[in-house]
């Protein structure tokens, strides 16, 4: 564990499993955050990392968030998270992906169902095939669950538009960072309530294609978030709000998908001092987690559709509960009380 240690700001959760298999190439680690709620259920990222440490923190922050959103969402799950490091090129050939996630597969099994793996950014439905074949209780039976994300997120916003200004979505000018798999969801169901969507990618065809479907701008993937708008939707990488890129932000609203948005916890505190409401990622997001817990659990499709609208009833909640306290604050409160005991977003 000592290569952890050292990492500031990396939450203490339960089990932190560091994988390594020479054969594969394999570098991973899983980080079983809170199971008081049930099995810890979270995506694999599969995406490069600066330095193994890096991915080990990133896997624990995660998982972190992953309690929060799963005590919040009211679904019988802890928090969970794991990262596989990706080497550019090498693990592009696909004999040696399928090694990678085989082997890693064999460290899920060997958590005997405490970890529920998920999609997560670089990961499959194919992906999740291939590790169930080791540990049967993966869950990749449901489709994609970002639109269900996006929707979630949709919903959230709305709520949160309507809470600030009184307004339905129209006219609504939003900067979507991020046009992957919720991104670009996100981007057609504002498109269609009328809202006013630029977007952004380091990919900048994908992001011309879609603004192109919708009618929409890009903004260049450096300045979106300087981009003036009334809201900011993170839908990309984690820990994209900081001091330095919060002093930057021309937006009244901050509701995105996109897990562990803030650099550190005080980032919520710099926000509100600019007059930015935030909506906690972990309560705007939960759209994805709630569609698995629908497939596993045998919802119909009127019963899914009522709980993620839940997400935008939560949020309402959220802010008229957050009077002389942040919203961040009292979504921690919340998830707290229903985990019996303090949890918050990682320092
Ligand atoms: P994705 O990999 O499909 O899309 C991410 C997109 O962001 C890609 O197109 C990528 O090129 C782009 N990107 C990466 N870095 C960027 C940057 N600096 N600036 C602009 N664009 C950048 O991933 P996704 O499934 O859409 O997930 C997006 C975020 O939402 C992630 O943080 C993920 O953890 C979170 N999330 C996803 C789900 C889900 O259901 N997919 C659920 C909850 C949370």
């Amino acid at each position: 564990m000592t290569v952890a240690e050292h990492r500031r700001g990396m939450p203490q959760g339960e089990q932190l499993v560091l994988c390594r298999d020479e054969d594969s190439g394999l570098e991973a680690a899983i980080a079983v955050d809170d199971t008081t709620l049930g099995p810890g259920l979270g995506g694999v990222r599969f995406v490069p990392y600066p330095s193994f440490d890096d991915a080990v923190a990133e896997a624990s922050r995660l998982a972190r968030v992953m309690t929060l959103k799963n005590a919040l969402a009211d679904i019988p799950y802890g928090g969970a998270k794991s990262v596989i490091v990706k080497h550019d090129g090498l693990d592009a050939e696909p004999a040696r992906r399928s090694a990678q996630l085989r082997s890693f597969a064999a460290f899920v099994r060997d958590l005997d169902g405490a970890y529920i793996p998920g999609v997560d950014m670089g990961t499959s439905t194919e992906d999740l095939t291939l590790i169930k074949t080791m540990a049967p209780w993966v869950s990749c039976d449901h489709d994609d669950p970002s639109p269900a994300t996006a929707l979630g997120v949709f919903h959230s916003m709305a709520a949160a538009v309507r809470h600030v200004s009184g307004r339905d979505m129209t006219g609504v000018r939003v900067v979507i960072q991020g046009a992957g798999h919720v991104g670009s969801s996100l981007a057609l169901l504002l498109h269609a309530h009328g809202a006013q969507v630029a977007v952004c990618d380091v990919d900048t065809e994908r992001a011309a294609r879609l603004s192109e479907q919708i009618g929409g701008t890009v903004v260049s993937p450096e300045g979106c978030h300087t981009a003036p708008c009334d809201v900011f939707a993170p839908c990309a990488g984690a820990r994209v709000l900081h001091p330095d890129s919060i002093a930057e932000l021309r937006c009244s609203l901050v509701v995105g998908a996109a897990n562990d948005m803030l650099a550190a916890r005080s980032c919520a505190d710099l926000m509100e001092r600019r007059g930015i409401l935030y909506i906690p990622d972990f309560v705007s997001n939960a759209g994805g987690v709630v569609c698995i817990h629908a497939e596993r659990a045998r919802w119909d499709e009127h019963t899914l559709s009522s709980a993620l609208e839940g997400i935008g009833r939560r949020t309402t909640e959220l802010l008229d509960d957050s009077v002389s306290s942040s919203p961040l604050d009292t979504a921690e409160l919340w998830a707290s009380e229903r985990l019996g005991h303090r949890v918050t977003v990682p320092d």
